[in-house]
Order: C-alpha cells, then sequence, then structure tokens
C-alpha cells in the first residue's frame, strides 16, 4: 500500500556539526521508530475495517466481516525490533456478533500476543551474537542509538542455535583437557562414538565426491564413512603446535628453555601456509622444504632424547600437507578455526555452557556454509 508519512518533532540541536546532527539523528531515531509503526498500522487497519471480508477474524464466534472500532489507542504494547524498542498503543475492535473485543495490532504484526522480541528480530541479533562476541554486538548496535542487553543477544543466539540442523553437519569437539578437537564435526563427550554420530550423516555426505577432513589425529571416524567418499585427510595445522607443547612437557623439557623455543618456533613456521599460493610449483616446492625442516625437526627431538615429540611429528607429518598439495587448504581451514578460536576464547571465560558455544558454532557454520543470512531479504 503506498502512503505519505509525515511526522513533526520539536528538536533543540546546539550546533550544525556532524557531531551534534549525528548525535540528535540518533536520538530522534526511537521517536521515529514507534511513530512510523504507528503510523503504517493505523493506514492498513483502516483499510481493513472499510474492507467487507477482513484479514482477521473474531476469536470467539469466528466472524470475519462485522467490526466495529473499540479504541486506535490501547494498552501499550512493546516489542523489539532490529532498530530498537517500539511502543505501541494497540488498536482495538469490537465484534458485532458476539460482543468481543479484541486487539488487531499483534494481529496485524504477525507477532504472537506477548512476545517480546519477534523472531524475525530473535534471527537477525542471533547472526550478529554468533558473528561478534556480545560485546561487540551491543558496542554497534549502541552506535545506532538504542540499548540492546547482552542476555537478549545471547537468548537469540541460543534460540537460532537451536533451530539450525544442517545439510552438512561440520561438528567440532571440546577436550576436556581444555583444546579443541576439529574434526569437521561435534561438540561434547563423544569419545569413540564416532561412528554412530555419523551414522546419519553418512547419505548426506555421499553426494560429495570428495570431502576435505581437518582433524587433530582421531581417524575411528574414517571407518564408518565406507567407499564412496574420497577424504582428503589433513591435520588441523593450528593444533599441531598446541599438542606439540603438550608433548614437549610429557618429555620433560622445561617451558621457554632455549630448545623449547627453538623446537616451538620451528614447528610454528613448518606449521604456517599461506594459502593464497595456487601456483602448483611454488606449492610443490614449499611443501618439500617444510618437509625437509620437519624431518630436521624430528632429527633434532630424537637427539635431545625427546621421544613423545619426535613419535608425534612423525605419526602427524604424513598429513600435514595433503590439503595444500590437493589445493584446498585456505579457506576451509581458516573458517573452522576461526569459529574454534572464538569458540573457545567464550568457554574459557566460563560464560558459555558446551551446549551455549554449540549454538553459536552452529550459526557461524551455517552463515559461511549454508548461506545461512537473515539479514539478506533487506538488501532485496
Ligand atoms: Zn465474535
Amino acid at each position: 500500500m503506498k502512503m505519505d508519512y509525515q511526522i513533526s518533532v520539536h528538536i533543540d540541536i546546539p550546533e550544525p556539526t556532524l557531531k551534534a546532527i549525528t548525535l540528535a539523528y540518533a536520538r530522534l531515531l526511537p521517536i521515529l521508530l514507534s511513530d512510523f509503526f504507528k503510523t503504517v498500522l493505523d493506514v492498513f487497519a483502516q483499510h481493513y475495517m472499510e474492507l467487507a471480508k477482513k484479514p482477521f477474524c473474531c476469536e470467539c464466534c469466528g466472524n470475519e466481516e462485522e467490526f466495529i472500532w473499540k479504541t486506535r489507542e490501547g494498552k501499550t504494547t512493546t516489542l523489539l525490533s532490529l532498530f530498537g524498542i517500539v511502543r505501541l498503543a494497540q488498536q482495538q475492535v469490537k465484534c458485532r456478533r458476539c460482543g468481543h473485543k479484541m486487539y488487531i495490532t499483534r494481529k496485524l504484526l504477525g507477532v504472537e500476543p506477548r512476545v517480546k522480541v519477534p523472531r524475525e528480530t530473535v534471527m537477525k541479533l542471533g547472526l550478529l551474537g554468533a558473528l561478534a562476541s556480545f560485546r561487540v554486538a551491543q558496542k554497534i548496535v549502541g552506535m545506532f542509538g538504542w540499548v540492546l542487553d547482552r542476555m537478549t543477544i545471547w537468548r537469540s543466539v541460543q534460540r537460532v542455535g537451536k533451530e539450525i540442523r544442517f545439510e552438512l553437519e561440520v561438528f567440532v569437539q571440546l577436550k576436556r583437557t581444555g583444546g579443541v578437537r576439529v574434526v569437521g564435526l561435534a561438540i561434547g563427550s563423544y569419545e569413540g562414538e564416532w561412528e554412530k554420530l555419523f551414522e546419519p550423516l553418512l547419505g548426506g555426505l555421499k553426494r560429495f565426491k570428495q570431502f576435505f577432513l581437518v582433524t587433530d589425529g582421531d581417524t575411528s571416524i574414517l571407518k564408518g564413512l565406507g567407499d564412496g567418499v574420497k577424504v582428503v585427510f589433513q591435520r588441523c595445522l593450528w593444533h599441531i603446535p598446541h599438542q606439540f607443547k603438550w608433548y614437549l612437557w610429557k618429555d620433560g623439557v622445561k617451558r621457554k628453555s632455549r630448545p623449547w623455543i627453538y623446537a616451538l618456533a620451528e614447528l610454528l613456521e613448518i606449521c604456517a601456509i599461506r594459502s593464497y599460493v595456487d601456483e602448483q610449483k611454488l606449492i610443490h616446492q614449499m611443501v618439500r622444504r617444510k618437509e625437509q625442516r620437519l624431518s630436521e625437526l624430528i632429527d633434532y627431538c630424537r637427539q635431545q632424547g625427546w621421544t613423545r615429540c619426535a613419535t608425534y611429528l612423525e605419526n602427524a607429518a604424513s598429513d600435514m600437507f595433503t590439503g595444500l598439495l590437493n589445493r584446498l587448504q585456505g579457506r576451509t581451514v581458516s573458517l573452522v578455526e576461526r569459529v574454534m578460536r572464538t569458540v573457545n576464547m567464550r568457554i574459557k571465560v566460563g560464560k558459555w555452557s558446551v551446549e551455549g558455544a554449540l549454538n553459536a558454532t552452529k550459526i557461524r557454520l551455517a552463515y559461511y556454509y549454508n548461506g545461512f543470512d537473515p539479514c539478506l531479504d533487506r538488501a532485496a
């Protein structure tokens, strides 16, 4: 429906600077928001009341035709939009057949009675809260003139996360020791039950000719896959130095001693991959050098008597650069890792339960991989 919109507001601005005008504009927004909602709803309600058949019906007798206005400015209701809280004096009509009075504002909005944060808003805040830390999300919203409490963001993330089901599930596992196991895959205590976890996914995975798996070394998962899916197996390079530190400790190497620093620095360099290189010969040359350096590092560990470290690296060696050689590296690994770093950080500060973190992870992965974006319809 086409309509004119006018608003008259008394504003007091001290000076014509960018700063002062911007500030005044931010203060104008909440007024504009509720007023705009009210105007649009009034125009529609008026139009509907003139129609023979209404787009709503009496909650008591089902009448869809005969109504009269009870009040246009009834009890106030509030709901959260992406631009802040909207306060609306509700429109009330009376059924001429049975005399029942009912509010129609929320019916017109398509928002259930008493719901403070509508689904529409939850989806958007959920994405925002999953992509940025709550503090950042709050800051961003704050710059546009309204106050959003972190609990609302948290709840939105949880609600959206719970609803998300993956076609291709990308799971992640947290270890009790504090590390994170990226196996493509789930959170929680799934130790030893990967096959069961994978069962429902088998059909889906088989649709992919090739499946890129990033793991910290747990290969039991592969048994469940069977034939028909080519698995490009890649050790998670982000984990290797982390796990290596643990083996250094197991071998009794003094933390931050010279040999400790030397070995770790070597390994960090070996594991650093430049994802934008895609020239085949260059990649082969780089991998050859990395392999050479890795084998020297393994020799060094043996000479030092660090047997656990040496064995760990030897086992990891064969799958460290497969992704790079297949030129699949870059995006896949970095996205999963970026998600993991955030999740890990949040778990560590103790604000997140495992389930809470999983929900945030699901939203992020859905956004990165499945085209989930509740904010897109605004641009369209
Ligand atoms: Zn009725």
